[in-house]
């Protein structure tokens, strides 16, 4: 695969070849008289564009989607909008948009032999279910205990976020965790009298208290927040490899542990109500290099019953 598209790449017509200047300059002469010409500039010829379907892309990514990619044969570097990108040693990738992200995004592969391969992928718009409160106040500051206990909480989420776990979860094709009906949805905000609240970071299936909960891929155990967050209650975070997490919220019970590996399938927990949550639920976030993604998407259709 990866090989086809090399070479694929390589005949993309519309684009003239890059010069080919040499890659290193010429020594210049101790002797050179001050009217002698510089010698040639040492800079990498012009980056080659290329469609984001050569590099195994979709056509387009949609806001708060993932994309699944394979870099050409020789790419020693990869990076979406200049931050690094995760390169499997088989030349694939995932790449995530943000909820809000607008335009394209820039992927370039940076190859053997000074050549740099550019493709844009635009970003393709979702509507969001927004919600006019315009007769609520936003949410007041919660208590004290909240105000003492979040940050510390906050700290564990991003440092459990940021592990960067050895797994190959991200290439399976995901399952639900749990089944049921879908109650909250991904990217859902409240404005309040024009004031737009967090938007809905995950997305929500409504079942009873202490339906089990399997892992949608395989994964490395990153958190296991027990007792409960103050908002997240019994929380569990699963990193997938190259920079993809689930979270889990509101569980009633946790059935492994930090730094275990589990597989696509294996029961995680229970469904529960605990952290802040009107009835039992599942909560399922995922984020790609702390960019929020929409779950829904990854998992695909809802399975009957
Ligand atoms: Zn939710």
């Amino acid at each position: 695969m990866a090989v086809m598209l090399a070479s694929a790449a390589a005949l993309v017509g519309c684009v003239p070849a890059p010069a080919t200047a040499p890659l290193t300059a010429p020594p210049a002469p101790m002797t050179a008289a001050r009217d002698e010409p510089a010698p040639r500039l040492t800079l990498p010829p012009p980056p080659e564009l290329v469609s984001p379907v050569l590099l195994g892309l979709p056509p387009a990514i949609a806001q708060g989607g993932v994309a699944l990619g394979t870099a050409p044969v020789g790419t020693t570097r990869l990076t979406l909008d200049g931050a690094p990108v995760v390169l499997a040693s088989d030349g694939r990738f995932l790449i995530a948009a943000d909820r809000d992200a607008t335009g394209t995004l820039t992927l370039t592969a940076a190859l053997t032999g000074a050549r740099t391969l550019t493709a844009t992928l635009p970003v393709t718009p979702r509507a969001w279910r927004l919600e006019r409160l315009d007769r609520v106040a936003k949410v007041p500051v919660p208590d004290a205990d909240f105000a003492r206990r979040r940050p510390a909480e906050l700290r564990q989420i991003a440092a459990a976020r940021a592990v960067g776990a050895n797994s190959d979860g991200w290439r399976q094709r995901f399952h639900w965790p749990v089944t049921g009906r879908i109650s909250g949805l991904f990217g859902a905000q409240r404005i309040y009298r024009g004031q737009p609240g967090s938007y809905h970071g995950g997305v929500d299936v409504a079942r009873g208290e202490g339906t089990p909960v399997v892992a949608p891929a395989d994964g490395v155990v990153t958190l296991v927040a027990d007792p409960p967050f103050t908002l997240e209650g019994r929380l569990l975070i699963l990193d997938h490899g190259a920079g993809l997490t689930s979270a889990f919220l509101h569980l009633s019970r946790i059935d492994v542990r930090v730094g275990q590996q589990v597989r696509q399938g294996e029961p995680i927990g229970l469904v529960g109500r605990t952290g802040r949550a009107s009835g039992p639920h599942l909560h399922w976030a995922m984020t790609w290099r702390g960019v929020r993604i929409d779950p829904q998407p990854v998992a695909g259709a809802m399975p009957a019953g």
